[in-house]
This record gives structure tokens, C-alpha cells and sequence, in this order.
């Protein structure tokens, strides 16, 4: 969120100053591990359909200024036990906004995305305006830009407070410097309560792992050309998935742990390696059911699943982003467009009226 807002701020007059605890691409908050998913029908909710229909855009054109595939066009492929109340989600808002989609039964499924096994009782939905992300390359793109046309970026500078000035100006401090401020964004992530400690942000952190398997049995189609994939369980559990991208498939569920404390992390849970383990012994049966890589990554959950994007009730001047609640990356090209309009502005485009700041005081 931050490298695009500072990007779309760099189209505008002003300076931007970008801060960053650790350094570009690191690996201990919330962005990093090769891939993201972009779905177009969006099951979370329709009012997300314009904004990632404005985002894959924004991609596009970002990949087109950087030079570098930033998203790829693999489409993504939601199953489910038929029923679903997940799928009847997605399927509505693409009928909502006309996006192109196809509703499978398990044959024409199974002979479609040979990769995966289908139940008799599953369903699947084709979505094919969705595709993969590739993160790391996105947030190089958007600092390589930003930094062309004048956006100073200061890594291993983490923001330790901040304080308005009576005439409206802002202080923000590292451990060694301060710098003085017209506007401010926090968009630290899971860090964002330390940074807001007044709101009381109602938000939970919770670790995921990911982890990356290679083919065993190539007979059952190729794993680079296969599609990106949501499958929801019966139980309101779900596991992902992006294609071979160089490292294997990667897959990762939502059986994360709660952190409670972000200096100390737990391990990778075993719980959770069993529960992707045995997702592909059903689902995926032509992959190792050995990972070859894992990474963690954290998500940080507000209590509704969506996202907080709002002035700080406070100070017009600040705006307070972040809590993703583990599907925002798809959303960071258009949300950095609307942040950077709302800080030369002050005011937020509308559509992002359903992310204001919970009322905790
Ligand atoms: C395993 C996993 C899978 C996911 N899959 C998807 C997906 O398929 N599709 C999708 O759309 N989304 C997905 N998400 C969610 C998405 O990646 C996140 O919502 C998004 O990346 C959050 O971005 P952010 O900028 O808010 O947080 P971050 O990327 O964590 O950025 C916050 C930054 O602030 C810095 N910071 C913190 N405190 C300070 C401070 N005091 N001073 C200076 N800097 C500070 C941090 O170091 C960090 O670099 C996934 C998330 C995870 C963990």
C-alpha cells in the first residue's frame, strides 16, 4: 500500500518521503512470497468489483511503464461442495457487473483442469479476467518510478511517533531524525495499532504459512499454465493456490495462528502443513506432498474481514491504512490512486466509504 500510494503521490505536486521499518521486499510483514491472487468476482462482497476492476488496470499499466510482468492472466478457478455460499457470492457479483464467467459441473471441470481432482458433489466457477500477481516485482516497479520523478525512500527508518504541530503540520520521528510533515499516511500493516494507539484498532494478527510443492506426476497437465485457484471447504475453511512461477505450486490455507506479539513469532504450526497436505493428497494428487520452501506471512484482520481506509478522526491531515485483512495486495494499485487523491484533496472517494476507521471511542 505504501510503495503505490508513494507512486500515485509522485504524479502530483509536493514531496513525498517514504519511511519503511526494515527494507524493500522483506520478508517479516505482509506482502512478500512471489505471488498474489486477483479474482474479479468477488465472493467477500460486490462493492469490491469496480476497485479490483480498476486495479487489474493499474497493473497493467504499471507493468507496462516498469517493463516486467506484474500480473499474468492465468484466470482462477473457485470450488467448492456444491451449495456453496461462496461461490453463489462470486457468481452474483459477476452477474452484478457482467464480467465474463462460466459456471462448471465437476466432468467439465475435471476435463477442463485436469491438475485438480473434483468430487461428484463439487462445483466450480471459472473466472477468467483473474490471474496472478507477482508482489515483490510490483513494489520494486512502483520505488523504481517514484524514486525517478523525486520520492526519497529511507529503509531500516522505522516511524517511532508522530505529533501534530499547532498550525496543522505534522513531526514524525525515527530514532534519529525528524522530519516535518503537511500530510501523513500509516500504512505500517501489522504494525499500524503501535503507530494509532488512541483508536484502540480492534485488529488480530495472524500468521499463515505458504508453502511450495513440486509435480511428482506430470501426466495430469502442466502446473505453469494451470490456473490460480480459491477452494472453499464445507466448513467455512478454504485452501489456495498460484501455478508454478519458477519454485513449484505454491499453497497456503487459512489455519493461521494468532500473533500476539510481533517481535516474537511462532514457528510454522504443523497443523497447518497437514492441513494443506491433506488438500492435495484429495485435491491436488499429482504434487509432492513434501514442501520445498515455506514462508510466513501475516494478516492483519479487522473484525468485519474488510479493510480500514480513513482519515484519522482526529487530524484531516492523516490518513490511516492498512488491516487487508489477507486479500488486499490485489487492491494496492487503485487503493495507493484513491489514497494519494484523498491526501491532495481531503476527501475520500466514496467507494471507499465502507472502510472508515471502526468507531472505538
Ligand atoms: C500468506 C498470504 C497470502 C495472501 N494472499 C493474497 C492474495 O492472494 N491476494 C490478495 O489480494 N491479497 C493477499 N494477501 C493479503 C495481502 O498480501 C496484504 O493484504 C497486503 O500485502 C498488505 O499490504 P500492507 O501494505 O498493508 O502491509 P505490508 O506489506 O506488511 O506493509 C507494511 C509496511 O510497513 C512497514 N512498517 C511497519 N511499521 C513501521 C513503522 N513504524 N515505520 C515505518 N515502517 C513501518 C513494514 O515493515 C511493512 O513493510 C495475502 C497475505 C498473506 C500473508
Amino acid at each position: 500500500m505504501g510503495a503505490s500510494t508513494a507512486h500515485h503521490l509522485s504524479n502530483g505536486p509536493g514531496r513525498t518521503l517514504v519511511l519503511e521499518r526494515f527494507y524493500e521486499n522483506h520478508p517479516f510483514g505482509s506482502s512478500h512470497g512471489r505471488t498474489r491472487i486477483l479474482r474479479t468476482a468477488y465472493a467477500e462482497g460486490v462493492a469490491y468489483v469496480p476497485l479490483v476492476l480498476r486495479a487489474r488496470r493499474l497493473w497493467m499499466r504499471l507493468g507496462r511503464e516498469a517493463g516486467e510482468e506484474i500480473f499474468r492472466a492465468t484466470g482462477v478457478l473457485l470450488a467448492a461442495p456444491s451449495g456453496s455460499k461462496s461461490l453463489a457470492s462470486a457468481q452474483s457479483s459477476a452477474r452484478r457487473y457482467r464480467l465474463r464467467h462460466e459456471l462448471l459441473d465437476p466432468e467439465r471441470a475435471q476435463e477442463r483442469f485436469p491438475a485438480f481432482r473434483f468430487a461428484r458433489d463439487d462445483a466450480a466457477f471459472w473466472d477468467p479476467g483473474g490471474g496472478v500477481l507477482f508482489p515483490e516485482r510490483a513494489i520494486r516497479a512502483y520505488r523504481r518510478l517514484a524514486h525517478a520523478r523525486g520520492v526519497r525512500f529511507r529503509w531500516d527508518s522505522p516511524v517511532v511517533r508522530w505529533r501534530p504541530l499547532s498550525g496543522g503540520r505534522i513531526v514524525v520521528s525515527t530514532a534519529t531524525r525528524e522530519y516535518l510533515a503537511h500530510s501523513l499516511v500509516l500504512s505500517a500493516g501489522a504494525w499500524l495499532p503501535t503507530l494509532v494507539v488512541a483508536l484502540r484498532l480492534p485488529l488480530e494478527v495472524e500468521q499463515q504459512t505458504v508453502y511450495w510443492f513440486r509435480a511428482r506426476d506430470r501426466t495430469r497437465g502442466s502446473y505453469r499454465t494451470m490456473p490460480a485457484f480459491v477452494w472453499y471447504g464445507p466448513q467455512g475453511g478454504y485452501h489456495y493456490g498460484t501455478p508454478d512461477v519458477g519454485d513449484g505450486v505454491k499453497i497456503g490455507g487459512n489455519e493461521g495462528q494468532r500473533v500476539r506479539n510481533l517481535a516474537r513469532r511462532p514457528p510454522p504450526s504443523s497443523r497447518e502443513l497437514r492441513s494443506v497436505q491433506r488438500f492435495l493428497t484429495d485435491r491436488l494428487p499429482g504434487l509432492s506432498s513434501e514442501p520445498r520452501r515455506q514462508v510466513r506471512c501475516l494478516y492483519t484482520n479487522t473484525t468485519d474481514k474488510n479493510f480500514i481506509v480513513d482519515f484519522h478522526p482526529d487530524h484531516p491531515n492523516i490518513v490511516v491504512v492498512s488491516a487487508c485483512s489477507g486479500h488486499g495486495f490485489k487492491f494496492a494499485s487503485v487503493m495507493g490512486e484513491l489514497i494519494a487523491q484523498g491526501v491532495r484533496t481531503g476527501r475520500l472517494a466514496p467507494v471507499l466509504a465502507s472502510f472508515c476507521l471502526p468507531k472505538t471511542r
